[in-house]
């Protein structure tokens, strides 16, 4: 296997995670292993002591019994020793020098490493722990034994040797470093495979985002968890799709505002060609070419300037002058601009004031007129011939409220929820041209009046759109906004 650079969340986590629990674990084992070796030469220790100790008593009791040699009496002992199998034992001298011991062997003359403490140690006794001379590892406790008043002390000395001890207590010690890696080893194991089920989808995630990026919108992550992993997963696909739609959504509106475009410019293409054709003998188709061009070139106007507002929505430059406004004369003049066509187009265009006087609103005169233009159009533009726009404006208490609604061909429930979004166009519109900003247009004007735009529509049977608007603004509202 190719030894691969750690990086990423795979290093954070060995640093982390991992190095955590080792540095957790090496205590662990560090604090076992004191224990354990206290534990056990404490053990050692207390055996010895009790050695030391019952033969004091028993060498007082002599003493006491009086007439006594304390030396041969020792000499005896050391030579008799019962257990110096286990326990080797030595006769000091007041100078500290080992002049007997148990085992027989002549240590004579070493000095006794414990002795010195023993005049100052508990129940006259001291403990050593080294190397003998033999360079092995022992335990000792030295036993100070005098006579009342004597100037002279012996000291018993029981000696045993660390390699049993120390061997068990090498393979505890083994024991818990084995636990102790297997612990480790299980936790790498496990948590290795607990990143790998971040790494992995994570990888994937960046993997498809840079697809969609490349313009891949069709690419899709497969779900496998159902956590946050799963969430981002869900988010990441819904976001590929959101941007297919308006993808979709902006090619249709770059082909439809090309049709959109073409059409009068062929209408003032042809009329200009026929003009300069006839020259100026006709006066009246002249009178009607020039009609024409000059009604063509406000379309073209009009949607010149729906795709300026719509790039200064997106850009957040979209912004409306309040002042004082007569809102029923705009909404009569937008009426008046549509009498011609409706006429022309065998609709019946109503237009019912119910407001006895409407007081003067605060809003935008131009925006607000353009909203009511781009509503009435839309009427206009999806009704049939015999059908009946109505246009009412009245005043609802603080607020005024104009109504919109015709009889054409409506919209379907799934379109109505999206009618006012960018470049949304009805699936079923009759084919009639459009660019789909219109209404967005129009709802962030209102939005920006704080008023209201409702869309309320049946398939086939008619469309009402119902604006209201506040009759004054918010103080800070009411420079620009
Ligand atoms: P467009 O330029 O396409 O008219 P709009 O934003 O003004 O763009 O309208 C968006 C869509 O809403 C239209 O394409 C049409 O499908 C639908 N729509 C708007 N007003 C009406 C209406 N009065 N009757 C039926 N459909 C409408």
């Amino acid at each position: 296997m190719a030894l691969q650079k750690v990086t990423g969340i795979t290093k954070r986590w060995l640093i982390n995670g991992l190095g955590t629990v080792f540095v957790f674990l090496a205590l662990l084992v560090a604090a076992f292993i004191l224990l354990t070796r206290n534990y056990y030469y404490r053990g050692v220790q207390s055996e010895l002591l009790s050695y030391a100790n019952s033969s004091a008593d028993l060498f007082e009791r002599y003493i006491k019994g009086g007439n006594f040699d304390l030396e041969s009496g020792l000499r005896d002992f050391v030579a008799n020793f019962q257990d110096k199998e286990i326990v080797e034992v030595q006769l000091i001298n007041n100078e500290g020098a080992i002049v007997l011991t148990s085992t027989g062997f002549g240590r004579s003359g070493e000095t006794a490493p414990d002795w010195d403490g023993t005049v100052t140690g508990k129940d006259n006794t001291a403990s050593w722990r080294g190397k003998s001379s033999v360079g092995e590892n022992v335990m000792s406790v030295c036993v100070r034994i005098s006579e009342k008043g004597a100037k002279t002390a012996y000291g018993l000395r029981y000696v045993t040797s660390l390699r049993l001890v120390n061997a068990e207590m090498r393979s505890a010690t083994l024991a818990i470093i084995a636990i102790a890696l297997a612990v480790l080893f299980f936790v790498m194991l496990s948590n290795s495979y607990f990143v790998s089920t971040i790494i992995n989808p994570v990888k994937e995630i960046g993997r498809t985002a840079r697809n969609i990026a490349l313009g891949h919108y069709d690419v899709r992550i497969e779900k496998r968890y159902n956590d946050e992993i799963g969430e981002l997963t869900d988010t990441i696909n819904y976001m590929a799709g959101e941007i297919a739609t308006t993808e979709q959504m902006k090619n249709e509106f770059i082909s439809s505002v090309s049709h959109e475009l073409r059409t009068p410019l062929t209408s003032i293409k042809g009329w200009s060609e026929t003009l300069s054709e006839l020259g100026t003998e006709d006066e009246e188709m002249t009178k009607k070419g020039l009609k024409v061009i000059s009604g063509e070139t406000d379309r073209l106007a009009r949607i010149v300037e729906d795709l300026l507002d719509f790039s200064r929505m997106q850009s957040g430059r979209f912004s409306v002058q309040i002042e004082k406004m007569d809102l029923l004369a705009e909404v009569e003049d937008s009426v008046m601009l549509y009498r011609d066509r409706a006429k022309r187009e065998g609709i019946t265009l109503k237009y019912m004031e119910n407001a006895r006087v409407m007081l003067p609103i605060e809003g935008d005169r131009i925006r607000l007129r353009q909203v009511l233009v781009n509503v009435i159009d839309n009427a206009i533009k999806y009704s049939k011939s015999g059908g009946t726009v109505r246009v009412e404006a009245a005043e609802i208490g603080e607020f005024a409220q104009v109504v919109v609604s015709d009889t054409g061909i409506g919209i379907s429930d799934e379109d109505l929820e999206h009618i006012t979004d960018k470049f949304y166009r009805a699936g079923k519109n009759g084919g009639i041209p459009g660019s789909g900003i219109g209404l967005a247009v129009v709802d962030e004007i209102i939005k920006k009046h704080n008023g209201t735009l409702e869309i309320e529509s049946d398939e086939g049977v008619g469309t009402t759109v119902i604006i209201t608007l506040p009759k004054k603004q918010p103080q800070t509202e009411k420079e620009t906004v």
